[in-house]
């Protein structure tokens, strides 16, 4: 005996889960194919989501290309989103903002780099730029009577910025 989905009117057999709450419980209900499409394009999947969570999502992305069926052992929020994209590429992540979260990941040079110029991993580049005018102004050897340690701190400023400019000066 087939499942029917469970959209409202529809009679069609119900082979897709969706799941009924953001949290990891179990709770699903099935949908057939035309339905899950509108339901996956209708929910954000990251809404109130903390950045633990979507970095959970994130390193789950290394088993993308993998077997899907033996992602996890229980069917909890995160693998029926995950069955449900890699069974039927039903894009899920194409209108959402992961790829957007994606996309800001840096790379731990770049993270080393804006570490040197005393910045976090969200700068923008025109704050990288901002933030070098004055840390050449605050190191530079004139202000400094020459003082090595100001010079090699400035050097390894001016390194750090070459790099970034980079990776994120493209633009
Ligand atoms: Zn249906």
């Amino acid at each position: 005996m087939k499942t029917i989905c469970d959209w409202k009117d529809c009679k069609e057999a119900g082979s897709y889960k969706a799941p009924v709450e953001k949290d990891n419980s179990k709770k699903f209900r099935l949908l057939c194919l035309e339905h899950i499409k509108v339901f996956n394009k209708n929910w954000n999947y990251f809404e109130n989501m903390n950045d633990q969570e979507i970095e959970f999502f994130i390193k789950s992305d290394l088993t993308w290309h993998k077997s899907t069926k033996n992602f996890g052992s229980s069917e909890n929020f995160f693998n029926i989103l995950w069955n449900n994209s890699l069974d039927d590429k039903l894009n899920i992540f194409k209108s959402s903002n992961f790829k957007e979260f994606k996309k800001s990941k840096i790379s731990q040079t770049d993270r080393d780099a804006l570490e040197v110029m005393e910045l976090n991993d969200k700068a923008k580049w025109h704050e990288i730029q901002s933030k070098f005018k004055s840390l050449v102004k605050k190191y530079h050897p004139d202000k400094n009577q020459g003082n090595k340690k100001f010079e090699d701190k400035l050097k390894k400023i001016t390194l750090a910025y070459s790099q970034l400019k980079k990776t994120l000066g493209k633009k």
